[in-house]
């Protein structure tokens, strides 16, 4: 059974963060890099890390802590050997111009109390350390197309989201270090391999009931539904940090980070058991954020409104829950949206906060309706799926306009914009009883039923129940 709260808590995932996604990724040089970063993890006092930034020449002079909070000041040295103490104002530091080397210390372990911070200011115990690049990593306050870097990590295994070069060096672009996602220090690692992906897997302390070969399998899993609803894996590779929370027996909490290539991080309960993989959501709900295009602007309601539909048909199409229990699913999500709602229109419950039940569930009524819209107009030969397929032909990135365009450009007619007046202006979930009559879903005391309707036959190939596409 789902836990409200905890999809709540899911709710602060992927876009909160989400700055910018590149389509291709252009080969570097080292011959062109001006910084060189050299990163430490030290256990004695305290775990933390210890930053040197070289600065060569045609470095930046203006730095800055993306996440500021972790570190006061910054210990420079001149060309002469003269140590200056720079204080961290406002997550900046200026760098006098005779400065060659940076270097502070990070403690990973000094930082927030509560999970979802800790999970980017630091979190772990002797063994291993989650923390995000954004917290520690000072990075130039602009980055030009040019500016390029070398990172090296020592005293701990890492699993930063790029892959390092056979000496162990990684080599970054000026954006790397603004977008530079999730860090793994230590800890175990595993590797799913998909036929068209892979993903690095870093397991951060300990499970009790389950191998960190089942936990991987757990991601395996996921990754594989994701390609129910796209044709093949988002990325070729991405990673993906799983880390052990005491006293609990479930995934708790995923967020995915726009590195690039991105970066996810779940929380797992150490206690969790077979069980708990077969029932989750979380991990297969973060990927399934790659599937869709990252939206510039941020439009929350609409990117987790996507990911939280198409969590319900996924797992209905790998037979890991029943096309019954799916429907299931979504109308108790929308009960739980409406009631987060009240009276409001769909425009007021999305505007007034990313994270909320009414935000996610009315962005899944809606992604439905635009699924059943697509395939009523085009006899169930096209699908919600294809625009996905259609935006990813063309980048990473999309605006809620171009999702529009993409939305018509695959119905073969104008659709979204009509749409979208139908539910933005209105109470929120007013569509919901009328598109889930034309479904043959049916809500009784009993629970759902699934029934013969004008639209049965859309829905059992939404739920993998029929795999033709196309009506009879
Ligand atoms: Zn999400």
């Amino acid at each position: 059974m789902q836990c409200p709260r905890i999809r709540v808590a899911l709710c602060l995932s992927a876009l909160l963060w989400l700055s910018c996604v590149r389509a291709t990724r252009p080969a570097s040089t080292s011959s062109s890099e001006s910084l060189r970063y050299h990163i430490s993890y030290v256990r004695e006092p305290e775990p933390a890390l210890d930053v040197e930034v070289m600065l060569l020449p045609g470095a930046p002079r203006l730095f800055r802590f993306t996440q500021p909070g972790g570190v006061a000041t910054v210990v420079a040295h001149r060309e002469d050997g003269e140590r200056l103490d720079i204080a961290v104002v406002d997550g900046a530091v200026r760098v006098p111009p005779d400065v060659r080397i940076l270097r502070y210390r990070y403690a990973l372990g000094a930082r927030g109390r509560a999970r979802g911070m800790r999970l980017h200011t630091g979190m772990g115990d002797a063994d291993a350390w989650h923390v995000a690049g954004r917290a520690y990593l000072l990075r130039p306050h602009e980055v030009s197309p040019h500016l390029r870097a070398q990172l090296r990590v020592t005293g701990a295994d890492a699993l930063l989201p790029w892959l390092p070069d056979a000496s162990g060096a990684y080599h970054l672009r000026g954006e790397d270090l603004v977008d530079s996602g999730f860090h793994g220090f230590g800890g175990r690692r595993c590797r799913v391999v998909l036929s068209d992906a892979v993903m690095d897997v870093a397991l951060l302390g300990h499970f009790s009931h389950v191998s960190d070969a089942r936990v991987c399998g757990w991601l395996e899993q996921a990754a594989t539904e994701v390609r129910t609803v796209r044709r093949s894996f988002p990325h070729p590779r991405i990673s993906v940090r799983v880390v052990s929370v005491p006293r609990r027996d479930e995934p708790l909490f995923g967020m995915v980070l726009w590195s690039s290539p991105p970066s996810i991080s779940l929380l797992l309960g150490q206690d969790a058991t077979e069980d708990s993989f077969t029932r989750d959501w979380v991990a297969l709900h973060e990927m399934l954020h790659l599937a869709h295009p990252a939206l510039l602007p941020r439009v929350p309601w609409l990117s987790e409104g996507l990911a939280t539909y198409f969590t319900e048909l996924a797992r209905a199409r790998s037979g890991r829950q029943s096309a019954g229990r799916a429907w299931e699913e979504l109308v108790d999500g929308f009960a739980r949206g409406k009631r987060a709602a009240g009276e409001r229109t769909m425009e007021a419950v999305v505007s007034d906060s990313d994270v909320s039940q009414g935000t996610y569930w009315c962005g899944a009524l809606f992604a439905l309706h635009l699924d059943v819209e697509i395939r009523r107009v085009t006899g169930n030969r096209r699908r919600l799926e294809d625009v996905l397929e259609w935006l990813a032909e063309r980048g990473t990135t999309s605006t809620l306009g171009a999702f529009g365009v993409a939305v018509d450009a695959v119905a073969g007619e104008p659709l979204f914009e009509s749409l979208l007046a139908r539910h933005l202006p209105r109470r929120a979930f007013v569509e919901q009883e009328g598109l889930l009559e034309a479904l043959g879903v049916t809500v009784g005391v009993a629970g759902v039923t699934l029934v013969e309707a004008r639209d049965s036959t859309l829905r059992e190939t939404m739920d993998g129940t029929r795999t033709s596409g196309v009506a009879r």
